[in-house]
């Protein structure tokens, strides 16, 4: 209610708040993240260099707070329109590079642009709107599965609902019960699986308006056939607009435009899978220990 007596863009900027400390809840290294104020002060505006990517990582140099240097020359870019992925090993840097297009944290060289405009020259609220974010463990919040799905799309209709939910393979979970959309996910989605709670953050990311879609490891607590059902629904939604997906699992992502191996920080192979099988040993390797590839 205290947003009515706001005028309007406070408004905006209050939700694009709630919305960055929704996405934060509970995370203990959100402490250590750029302070949102920091965030959105963005610097002289410089004009766009549109070159036809959506992000573009460009020589960005990384490292967290004391610790050493992670991210090393990281230099590739994201079309506008495609499906790219980044796969390696635990720790390689990944889900880092989530967060530096997400602005939580600014690198200590190079820069980090979407659409064409370095992030730091932009505001929280304009990233927001560019960009849905699927976190590792997104929060689930307390309420109905309606009011987890409303709050990226307000505008949305039962049937609307309903068939996102269809799409992940939790339409189940409204049929199921005799409250419908109403049905509770219980405080942090206790009442859901996590697999259930990871495709419901799924389905919220695919209702929402943003042109990019940044996922991280959106199908590790999903079984063989709802995997199926998510790397359809994202190959779905490429088809009109950006996706960035990280994955652990490979069999999720092996029909991206293209792949992009970071190994230790540093980018070692970047290709559709068929080239990568060929040039890549780590790629190679990542494969056979899923079993999507013989043994050498
Ligand atoms: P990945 O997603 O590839 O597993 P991450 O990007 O999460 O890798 O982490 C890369 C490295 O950075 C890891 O060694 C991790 O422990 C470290 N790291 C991640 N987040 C933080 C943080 N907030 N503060 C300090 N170190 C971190
Ligand atoms: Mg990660």
């Amino acid at each position: 209610l205290f947003l009515l007596a706001m005028p309007v863009n406070e408004a905006i900027g209050a939700i694009a708040q709630m919305q960055t400390g929704l996405a934060a809840l509970g995370r203990v290294e959100e402490l250590m993240r750029l302070p949102v104020e920091a965030r959105d002060r963005p610097t002289a505006p410089a004009p766009p260099e549109p070159d036809g990517s959506a992000i573009r990582f460009d020589r960005v140099h990384f490292a967290y707070h004391d610790a050493a240097p992670l991210l090393d020359d990281v230099d590739f870019a994201v079309p506008r329109g495609s499906r790219v992925a980044v796969v390696g090993p635990s720790g390689a840097g990944k889900s880092t590079l989530l967060a530096l297009v997400e602005r939580f944290y600014d690198p200590g060289s190079g820069r980090v642009l979407v659409d064409g405009v370095d992030v730091r020259h932009r505001s929280v609220k304009d990233l927001r709107r560019r960009i849905a974010y699927v976190e590792q463990d997104t929060p689930v919040l307390a309420g109905s599965l309606r009011d987890n799905l409303r709050l990226a799309a307000p505008g949305a209709n039962d049937a609307g609902l309903l068939a996102v939910l269809g799409r992940v393979g939790l339409r189940g979970l409204a049929e199921r019960s005799p409250l419908g959309l109403d049905a509770p996910v219980g405080d942090g989605g206790v009442l859901l699986s996590g697999g259930e709670r990871q495709r419901l953050a799924l389905a919220r990311a695919l209702l929402s308006p943003a042109p990019i879609l940044l996922m991280d490891e959106p199908t590790s607590n999903l079984d063989a056939r709802s995997e199926g059902a998510v790397r359809d629904a994202i190959a779905a939604t490429a088809t009109h607009r950006t996706v960035l997906i990280v994955a652990h699992r490979l069999s999720t992502v092996t029909d991206a435009d293209r792949i992009v191996v970071l190994d230790s920080g540093r980018v070692i192979g970047d290709g559709p899978h068929e080239a990568l099988v060929e040039t890549c040993g780590l790629y190679r390797d990542l494969l056979r220990r899923q079993l999507l590839l013989p043994a050498a």
